[in-house]
C-alpha cells in the first residue's frame, strides 16, 4: 500500500507535465491546481482500494478534461424543435441581426444613454424609443421597463397604488405561466381589486355599477392571452370601456400581453389585436411585452397619455424596473425594422419563422431524413410527418400553424426508449429539444434554419444512444 501511495505524483509534478501546462494555459494556475488536487484526492482513494494509478501526465490529462467539461456555459444555445416559436423556457424571441449588432456595439462602448449630443445636457433614457414607438402605435407618449409584468405592476402602482380600486372583469383575472397572477400583482402594486361580472359573462352594467362606487382609480382590461372563454360568453369592448371610464373620470388601462405592432394577416396568420388598435380604441394606457410577437429582447412597454406616462416616470419604482443600454439598443434596432413592413418577415426572425410555409419545412424534413435514420440506428422508425406548431407565449393559444417534423417511433414501442432518445438529443453538442406526442418523439422543423449544423449535430447521436 505504501508503494502505491509513493507512486502518486505531487501537485507540482502534475503542473509541470504537458497536460498540466496546458491546463494552466487555458484556465489559469489557481483553477488548474485546484482541479489537480481533486484528481489526486481521488487517486489516493483508488490507492487505498488497491487499484492501478495514473502517472503525472495522466492525472494532468484527466484534470484538463474535467476543466473543459465544467467550462461549458449553462446558458447554452439549443435547437428549439418543440414547435413552439416563442418558447418562454427557451428564451422567447430570437433577435434580428440588426438588433444583435446594435446590442454588441452598445456593450463595447460608451453611448449617449442619458445625454443630449446637441446640447451636451442630460437627456432621457426613454428618448431613444419614444418617437419610434409613438409613430408605430399612434400613442402620445411611451416608456419602457424590464418586462410586461413590470409594466403592469408599475402602471397599477402609479395610478392606484394607495389602495385605489382597480376594476377588472372576472373573466380576465389571468395567470400567465410562473408567478404572474393578476390578483397578486394587484395586491403588490397596492391597488384594491374590484372584480366585476362572472367568469364567462361581464356586461356594461357591471362596470357601470362598479364605477359608481367610491374610490375607483382605474379600469383594467386584460387580454386573455393564453386561454379563451368560449360558448355562452360576453365581454365589454375596449371602446365602450373607454367611454365608461372617461365619463367616470378614471383611466382605462389595457394589458395587451403580446405587443403586435402590425397586422399579421398579411403573412397568413390569424389576426391578433395590435397596439395601434388598442390606442385607437382610446385606452389611456396600453402595456405589452418586447419579446413576444414584437420579436425583440425582454422588455415591457407602457404607451399612452402623456400626463399618465409622466406620472409613471416619476414613480420611484421606475428606477428599479428600467432597462439598460444593451436592451435599449436592441429594442431601437428591432423597432426600426417595422418601418419597412415589406422586408419585415425577412429580417425579424419571429415573423420569419411564423410565416414559414409548410412546403418549405417539408423539403427540409425530407432532406434531413437520411441523417435521422442513421442517427436512430435501427432502434426507431423514422418518418416525415405533418404536425402543428404554436406561436407560444400566450399569443393566439388555440391557433396552430401547419408544419412538418421528423418522428422517431421506438421499434419496440417502449416509452423508456423515447425517454432515452430525448435524453441523448439533449446531450448532443448543441442540445436538441423536441416534443413527445402519441408514443413518438417529434422534432418540428419550423424553427430550424441552419440545416447543415443540425445534420452534423445529429450525426453525433448514435454515440449517445449506444
Ligand atoms: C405575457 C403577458 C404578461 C407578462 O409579460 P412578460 O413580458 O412575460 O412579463 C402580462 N400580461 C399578459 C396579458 C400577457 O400575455
Amino acid at each position: 500500500m505504501n508503494e502505491s501511495f509513493r507512486a502518486i505524483p505531487s501537485v507540482d509534478t502534475v503542473l509541470k507535465s504537458a497536460a498540466g501546462l496546458a491546463a494552466i494555459d487555458a484556465y489559469g494556475r489557481t483553477e488548474a491546481t485546484a482541479r489537480i488536487r481533486l484528481v489526486l484526492d481521488a487517486e489516493r482513494k483508488s490507492a487505498r482500494e488497491g487499484r492501478s494509478l495514473r502517472d503525472a501526465e495522466a492525472v494532468g490529462a484527466l484534470a484538463l478534461s474535467q476543466l473543459e467539461a465544467s467550462s461549458v456555459g449553462s446558458l447554452r444555445p439549443v435547437f428549439n424543435l418543440t414547435g413552439t416559436v416563442l418558447h418562454t423556457n427557451l428564451g422567447r424571441a430570437l433577435l434580428a441581426d440588426a438588433a444583435v449588432e446594435a446590442a454588441a456595439e452598445a456593450m463595447r462602448s460608451a453611448v449617449a444613454l442619458e445625454f443630449e449630443l446637441e446640447t451636451g445636457k442630460r437627456g432621457e433614457r426613454d428618448d431613444h424609443l419614444r418617437s419610434l414607438i409613438c409613430d408605430l402605435t399612434g400613442a402620445e407618449d411611451a416608456t419602457v421597463v424590464n418586462n410586461n409584468a413590470a409594466a403592469v405592476l408599475l402602471t397599477l402602482n402609479t395610478l392606484a397604488g394607495h389602495g385605489g380600486g382597480a376594476i377588472v372583469s372576472r373573466g380576465e383575472l389571468i395567470e400567465i405561466g410562473g408567478a404572474f397572477r393578476m390578483p397578486d400583482i394587484m395586491a403588490r402594486a397596492g391597488a384594491k381589486l374590484m372584480e366585476v361580472g362572472t367568469t364567462n359573462r361581464t356586461h356594461e352594467k357591471d362596470y357601470k355599477a362598479a364605477l359608481s362606487q367610491e374610490g375607483v382609480a382605474l379600469v383594467l382590461k386584460v387580454h386573455t392571452s393564453n386561454y379563451r372563454v368560449e360558448g355562452f360568453t360576453k365581454e365589454v369592448e375596449a371602446q365602450t370601456l373607454a367611454k365608461l371610464s372617461a365619463a367616470a373620470g378614471v383611466p382605462l388601462v389595457n394589458d395587451l400581453g403580446s405587443g403586435t405592432l402590425v397586422d399579421l394577416t398579411r403573412w397568413g396568420l390569424r389576426p391578433e389585436p395590435t397596439v395601434g388598435e388598442a390606442v385607437r380604441e382610446e385606452a389611456d394606457i396600453v402595456t405589452f411585452s418586447g419579446d413576444k410577437l414584437l420579436g425583440g429582447p425582454q422588455a415591457g412597454f407602457i404607451v399612452g397619455r402623456k400626463d399618465l406616462i409622466s406620472a409613471i416616470n416619476r414613480n420611484p419604482m421606475k428606477r428599479a424596473l428600467r432597462v439598460d443600454k444593451i436592451r435599449l439598443a436592441a429594442l431601437e434596432a428591432t423597432l426600426k425594422l417595422y418601418r419597412d413592413p415589406d422586408r419585415l418577415a425577412e429580417r425579424l426572425p419571429t415573423l420569419r419563422l411564423l410565416a414559414r410555409k409548410r412546403d418549405e419545412i417539408a423539403a427540409m424534413a425530407n432532406a434531413l431524413k437520411p441523417h435521422a435514420v442513421r442517427a436512430a440506428g435501427g432502434l426507431f422508425q423514422v418518418e416525415v410527418v405533418d404536425c402543428a406548431s404554436q406561436i407560444g407565449s400566450g399569443a393566439l393559444p388555440l391557433d396552430t400553424l401547419a408544419s412538418v417534423g421528423l418522428s422517431f417511433r421506438p421499434v419496440d414501442g417502449s416509452g423508456s426508449a423515447i425517454d432515452r432518445l430525448a435524453t441523448a438529443l439533449r446531450g448532443l453538442p448543441v442540445p436538441v429539444v423536441g416534443r413527445i406526442a402519441d408514443g413518438a418523439l417529434i422534432l418540428d422543423l419550423r424553427c430550424l434554419e441552419d440545416t447543415a449544423a443540425f445534420a452534423a449535430n445529429l450525426d453525433r447521436l448514435s454515440d449517445g444512444l449506444a
